[in-house]
């Protein structure tokens, strides 16, 4: 059992050393086959091994449009994330202490949209709209950044982010 387990944990993509991977537009999934629900779950396991939150699939250094998400006391809400789009946030921003599995012993706070609308596809390419609020929200919305490219540190000061980037070089 356990080494099954081993087999679906995936290699993470770090910053700052393969920061050129983590800034690729993700493509859309077009085709809902078995590799997406393979994917998601492998996902999962390598986001829960690495007691993460959240996890997007560049960070695992696949280029398309999905992440997952597992939140306690949220566990109601859904976990894979297929295409998501925001369609809906709100002017009122909530600060948060945010991480990153690609960023590994960083932490900074950083405002965004308290409550988002997602709508988005499940693993098996059924389509859903969902509304989220607090952390889930905030976690979405980093997700969804890494899709894009974007990373949490890119709300910092420039100033900060070289310095951290700079610490980090040193130190690997
Ligand atoms: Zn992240």
């Amino acid at each position: 059992m356990s080494n099954i387990n081993q087999q679906s944990i995936l290699e993470l993509v770090y910053y700052p050393q393969s920061e050129n991977k983590l800034r690729q537009q993700s493509q859309e999934i077009e085709r809902f086959d078995a590799s997406v629900n393979k994917l998601s779950s492998a996902m999962l396991e390598t986001m829960e091994e690495h007691q993460g939150i959240g996890l997007a699939a560049p960070q695992v250094g696949v280029l398309n449009r999905l992440f997952v998400m597992k939140i306690p006391e949220f566990e109601h809400l859904p976990k894979v994330f297929v295409n998501p789009k925001i369609i809906e946030k709100t002017d009122e921003l909530m600060e948060f202490e945010e991480g990153c599995l690609s960023i590994p012993e960083y932490r900074a706070k950083i405002s965004r949209p308290k409550f988002v609308k997602i709508d988005a596809f499940d693993a098996k390419g059924k389509p859903f709209e969902v509304d989220l609020e607090g952390v889930p929200a905030i976690c979405a919305q980093h997700e969804i950044d890494h899709l894009n490219g974007i990373l949490f540190i890119d709300y910092l000061s420039r100033l900060k982010r070289m310095r951290l980037k700079k610490k980090m070089l040193k130190e690997l």
